[in-house]
């Protein structure tokens, strides 16, 4: 009979083993924190700083919360954001780790700051208006959307001054192209490339620092792109990252996707704000190295009420693409199966020690 101890130490096993990350180590990934001088690589000098902390450059950090809709303006007479890690911060920091859909502590840890110091969107999450009590896609304030004749039809074009050299304009239109053409699977619109750079409704091009727009690029990594909401048809790519269309040609360790960027830029051209659901497109940040473009239900949700779907467009072809479920919602099952895999090996060893 197996005693009391062997029990109590089973026990001890399986819910230690059974807790979701235990192995997890309170480090910030190399793939975040080792790429040479990104921007915003200084804030995780603040990991683990909470309500009452005072870091220098602790201002620098409210100056990212404001920058992306989470703080308002400081409303000190210096008119300058202080050091100390205030109500305010902790406020911003909780809306912040709830919007991106992370563990809502309200501190500065590990998860959160490495998400801070990811690469992202320029685009405002403030700006986004959520129908749901959970977060999912969201759109600009005022559901703004194109309106044109029906079959809707959207041309676009590349600027013939902003651009980058160390991609040939054939690799660029070609992953624009399947950009679109993603999106156009799912609603009733058609996207043209035309030269006539003018008059097209969606306007492409690279530009680097301040380009004019009160929207300044910020060197590399840091905000990779930033595009407007219908029917301004601007996307502006920073010209600043080493944008790639293939991963085995450039193993720069801060190469960014051009693919997946411009498939989440056209997603705010069409109307589409920031999403909470990590694996979809519309989620605001995107970390180096990473392809991410195949539209996720929430994207697929979010765009459709907009515009309606595509006649051809059926779910279940979203749906034969593995787990397609899980990702859409975020959720990594392998973990938790590996866990409890673990746990039942430790159970049948001690069983039968016993
Ligand atoms: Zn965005
Ligand atoms: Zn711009």
């Amino acid at each position: 009979m197996p005693s009391f101890f062997s029990y109590y130490f089973f026990l001890c096993c399986f819910l230690f083993l059974s807790r979701p990350n235990c192995f997890s180590a309170r480090t910030i990934p190399d793939s975040a924190a080792d790429a040479h001088n990104p921007t915003w690589h200084g804030f995780n000098r603040f990991l683990d700083a909470a309500k009452g902390s005072h870091v220098d450059g602790m201002s620098e950090l409210k100056k990212y919360f404001h920058r992306f809709g989470y703080l308002p303006k400081p409303n000190t007479t210096m008119d300058n954001f202080t050091d100390i890690f205030d109500t305010q911060l902790e406020s911003a920091v909780i809306l912040y780790q709830t919007k991106l859909s992370l563990l809502v502590t309200g501190k500065l840890d590990s998860e959160t700051i490495t998400t801070i110091m990811s690469p992202r969107c320029g685009v405002s999450d403030s700006k986004s208006h959520s129908l749901h009590s959970v977060g999912r896609f969201s759109f600009f304030f005022g559901k703004p959307r194109w309106f044109r004749g029906s079959p809707m039809t959207l041309t676009y074009a590349f600027s013939q001054q902003k651009m980058i050299d160390y991609l040939s304009l054939s690799d660029i239109r070609t992953v624009f192209k399947r950009a679109f053409s993603r999106w156009a699977y799912v609603i009733p619109v058609n996207f043209i490339e035309t030269r006539n750079y003018e008059s097209a409704d969606i306007r492409i091009g690279f530009y680097r620092g301040n380009h004019g727009d009160g929207k300044p690029f910020d060197g590399v990594l840091g905000v990779l792109a930033h595009a407007f909401s219908p029917e301004n048809g601007r996307v502006h790519l920073d010209a600043a990252e080493t944008w790639t269309v293939d991963f085995d040609r450039d193993k720069s360790k801060v190469a960014v996707d051009l693919e997946s960027v411009a498939t989440h830029e056209i997603g705010h051209v069409l109307g589409l704000a920031h999403s909470s659901v990590k694996k979809a497109v519309m989620y605001p940040s995107l970390s180096p190295r990473t392809k991410k473009v195949d539209l996720k239900i929430d994207d697929v949700e979010g765009v459709q009420e907009l515009y309606g779907s595509n006649p051809n467009f059926k779910f279940s072809s979203l749906l034969q693409s593995r787990n397609f479920f899980n990702l859409a919602l975020g959720l990594d099952s392998r973990l938790s199966k590996w866990n409890f895999s673990l746990s039942l090996l430790v159970f049948l060893i001690l069983f039968l020690c016993t």
